[in-house]
């Protein structure tokens, strides 16, 4: 028992010493871990943190593309974007950009053809670049439209024009009348431009003076694109209009003997006259044998047509004739009369002025510009007062039945069915759009997207 207990003691006494050894072996071992687990993790913390800072590095990194326009690279250059300020020549802007005034005549007059520098206009943006601001510009580049632009090499010394390719695309476009077709269009997000070439397609059809509530309209056109953007309408190749229970259809057809509209039947749109002598006008006063005139204060057979314009709006010849008076008069005041043919005369009251260039004897063609809306004579205020006369008597020109014009000859009506027909399919494919409404076309342009046409 003594023996193992010595034993035991020497045992544990070595045993400690081992012990202390190995603790001591743990404790550097541990402290060396330790410390080298404080450097790894110190380690593992940077990297981390250098990873972080590579990935910000990456996350701000962008590549760099050059940025072209006009086919420059415009990085490499100093770029002065303006725009033409009123009463401004080409000579101001260039000498301010320190190009010499003969290399600027010498260009304006040797590019006279590519560019006449007469039409530069105020509010038009232009470009100028340089590589060295403290020497002339090396390049003018004017932007008339979005359709081209000019530049101005003035290394070179040439002036070129240079026309961005359209690109057209067929759209199309409907509409339900809620108060007046403007506000329809403009609901609809549909640009005056298409307006007026609706009102173009169907104005010898349709008045556009007695849209009512509910009527509507479809149209098929075409539309420019530039570089994907849509810079503008181009022509209109069917248009349908519903008024009341009367469906006209309009469909564009050219070839080498007929351009225009033509109705289902062949026959042109274009009628011998307008519907009326100003375009988006309000009828004031219709035709009455008793109205009630609101100057004289007595009963007064009105035998004409009054339209409601702002002053200076153009007043058209309603068709092709010659003037046999341009004259005023106390009750008329300025006012123009055109004889059409041996049965049909027009006449237009209270202009503000005649048109340049037109006085007795002038050979005038329908849509003509022959004056100016006013009020001159016995008026309240601005409007033309129409007057149709038949055989030499005022009648009311909306309530007459004018002949229909001829259809094209027999031969070429096939090949216009052909056209016809295709047209008149997808015209009826297309559903109508309501008020507020936006509805994805067939062609998958929303009415949305149709404003950003909208001047
Ligand atoms: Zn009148």
């Amino acid at each position: 028992m003594d023996k193992q207990g010595n034993k035991t003691e020497l045992g544990d006494s070595l045993l400690n010493r081992i012990n202390a050894k190995r603790l001591l072996f743990v404790i550097a071992a541990g402290l060396g871990c330790s410390i080298f687990l404080h450097f790894a993790v110190q380690n593992f913390r940077q990297s981390k943190a250098a990873l972080k800072d590579a990935k910000i590095e990456l996350g701000s990194f962008k590549v760099v593309e050059p940025m072209i326009k006009y086919g420059f690279v415009m990085d490499t250059f100093m770029i002065q974007e303006q725009v033409i300020e009123e009463n401004e020549f080409i000579s101001d802007i260039l000498t301010s950009y320190k190009v010499d005034y003969m290399d600027i005549e010498h260009m304006v007059t040797e590019y006279k053809e590519v560019f006449d520098v007469r039409t530069l206009r105020a509010g038009k943006p232009y470009t100028i670049l340089n590589t060295d601001t403290t020497t002339a510009a090396d390049y003018f580049i004017y932007e008339p439209s979005v359709y081209s632009y000019i530049v101005f090499d003035f290394k070179n010394k040439t002036v070129e024009r240079i026309e961005h390719p359209i690109e057209k695309r067929i759209e199309t476009a409907s509409g339900v009348i809620e108060t007046s077709l403007w506000n329809t269009m403009v609901d609809n997000g549909l640009s005056y431009e298409l307006t007026a070439k609706m009102e173009d397609a169907l104005a010898w059809s349709v008045d556009f003076h007695y849209i009512q509530k509910d009527d509507r309209f479809k149209l098929i056109y075409e539309r420019h694109y530039i570089e994907g953007e849509p810079v503008g309408v181009g022509e209109i190749k069917g248009a349908y209009y519903k008024n009341f229970d009367n469906e006209y259809y309009a469909f564009y057809y050219e070839n080498d003997k007929h351009s225009g509209f033509y109705d289902e039947e062949a026959r042109p749109m274009k009628k011998a006259f307008l519907k009326s002598p100003v375009q988006y006008s309000r009828i004031s006063s219709g035709f009455n044998l008793r109205r009630f005139h609101p100057v004289l204060k007595r009963r007064k057979a009105h035998l004409g047509t009054d339209y409601a314009a702002p002053r200076g709006t153009p007043i058209r010849a309603v068709a092709d004739g010659v003037v046999t008076k341009r004259s005023r008069s106390r009750g008329n005041g300025n006012y123009v009369k055109i004889k059409h043919d041996k049965v049909y005369q027009t006449q237009y009251l209270h202009m503000n002025g005649f048109a340049k260039g037109v006085n007795v004897g002038t050979h005038v063609k329908q849509g003509q510009t022959i004056g100016y809306v006013g009020s001159t004579g016995l008026a309240t205020g601005p409007h033309v007062c129409f007057r149709f006369w038949k055989n030499g008597r005022q009648v009311n020109h909306l309530r007459e039945n004018l002949p229909p014009p001829e259809s094209m000859p027999a031969v070429d009506i096939p090949l216009f069915n052909v056209v016809r027909d295709s047209l008149k399919t997808e015209l009826d494919k297309i559903e109508f759009k309501h008020f507020r409404k936006v509805v994805e076309n067939e062609v998958g342009v929303t009415a949305d997207s149709l404003q950003t046409t909208n001047p």
